[in-house]
């Protein structure tokens, strides 16, 4: 971590992460003000390219949003920890609960964007994931389903006062005969509603969508382990063109075979998020979690129940995973997978973000390397201020 990254950087050179053209960006006030092309192409040059924006941010290395003793200064340190990954957006992710539980995380963030003017910055919203969901179980997930409840507007109207009115996205289950009505007070809100932890019948996904539901959460998970082969919610979510679809590509939640069908239907709106839990980031061994009981992270970054490697306890890849396993895996050139963290999220949400590298776009960059089977981050920019430099010679190897 940049212990001072206070001073505004001027000028970051590097390789256009999609033409490989290379770049002068000169940043002002937190904006890019000039790009300039350079006729030199020095070998070795790092790529340059957009601040990752992460729309699902449960936790990592460590710090877990919806733990009861979540603190401010927590809050600042999740930023901070996300820089260090080229996440330079996203939105902490609170799961169901009871509402004092849901109240008291919602209240802490918006506490810590009070207090902490970068953190401020870099949460673009909060994403409320639950607790108007699915019980049952397999959709229901990891999630309380004691405290599954269906969607209730004054409820919600008491998370969002609590939140500071930065509740951006909901995750909500359109199988409640009250979810219709629900979804148009939210889109009449400005709030982007996503399908997801859902038993839904094809007609009740239809009936959300003309209600205004935009999006898809963590497409192909949070679902039943078996399925009518057709018609079911995975492919109505599919062929509904109104629907973006979020999806976690860390290797272990979705086959490469669905990966690349979800990338190929949805195309640009295809948005990567990690869904990274607490454990994300720490150290492979045994651990005791207070929502998923004993489980194990892998050397290789897989999360699951202690003695059942086939159930998975959450993901612990960061964002950047996602981008390294669909390059590993040949699922789409680095500018497009880049733009699925990064460009459309920043459309889904209407933030500046969605941009990218150009004149008047928020300065959130990232500088990296590119290796033949690893992506080795050296910067992270957030508003023109370098907030992260790597420190090591050799690449990481979680980045
Ligand atoms: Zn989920």
């Amino acid at each position: 971590m940049n212990p001072d990254p206070k001073k505004p950087t001027q000028r970051i050179c590097g390789q256009h992460y999609q033409t490989g053209e290379l770049l002068s960006i000169t940043c002002r006030d937190g904006l890019i003000s000039q790009i300039d092309y350079l006729a030199d192409k020095p070998e070795d040059m790092p790529l340059v390219a957009p601040g990752l924006t992460d729309l699902q941010v449960n936790g990592f290395k460590g710090i877990d949003v919806n733990h009861e003793a979540l603190t401010v200064e927590d809050v600042d340190t999740l930023t901070q920890t996300l820089w260090s990954y080229g996440v330079t957006s996203y939105l902490p992710t609170v799961i169901t609960n009871s509402d004092d539980r849901i109240i008291t995380a919602l209240r802490t963030i918006h506490k810590a964007c009070d207090r902490f003017p970068m953190v401020q910055k870099s949460i673009a919203g909060v994403h409320l994931e639950g607790p108007f969901i699915s019980p049952q179980e397999g959709p229901v997930g990891a999630h309380p389903k004691n405290h599954v409840t269906a969607p209730d507007w004054p409820s919600f109207e008491r998370f969002m006062e609590a939140s500071g009115q930065q509740i951006r996205l909901i995750t909500l289950s359109p199988e409640w005969p009250e979810a219709s009505d629900f979804i148009r007070r939210c889109v009449a809100d400005g709030i982007i509603v996503s399908i997801g932890h859902t038993a839904a019948t094809p007609e009740q996904i239809r009936e959300a969508v003309a209600a205004g539901a935009r999006l898809s959460t963590h497409l192909g998970n949070g679902s039943h382990q078996v399925l009518p082969r057709h018609p079911n919610y995975i492919w109505e979510q599919l062929a509904l063109d109104e629907l973006s679809a979020c999806i976690i590509a860390d290797g272990f939640h979705l086959p490469d075979s669905v990966l690349k069908v979800v990338m190929k239907v949805k195309g640009k709106h295809t948005i990567l998020v990690s869904d990274s839990v607490g454990l994300a980031g720490c150290t492979p061994g045994s651990y005791s979690t207070h929502i998923g009981g004993d489980v194990v992270l892998t050397g290789n970054g897989k999360l699951h129940l202690a003695g059942k490697p086939n159930v998975l306890a959450g993901s612990a890849q960061p964002l950047i995973g996602g981008i390294r396993h669909l390059l590993q895996s040949q699922l789409g050139s680095l500018g497009d997978v880049w733009n699925m963290a990064s460009v459309y999220p920043g459309e889904l949400l209407d933030l500046p973000q969605k941009k990218g590298l150009s004149v008047g776009a928020p300065a959130d960059l990232v500088v990296f390397k590119q290796t033949s089977d690893s992506l080795q981050l050296l910067e992270t920019y957030k508003a023109g201020l370098r907030v992260y430099q790597c420190q090591q010679a050799e690449p990481s190897e979680r980045t």
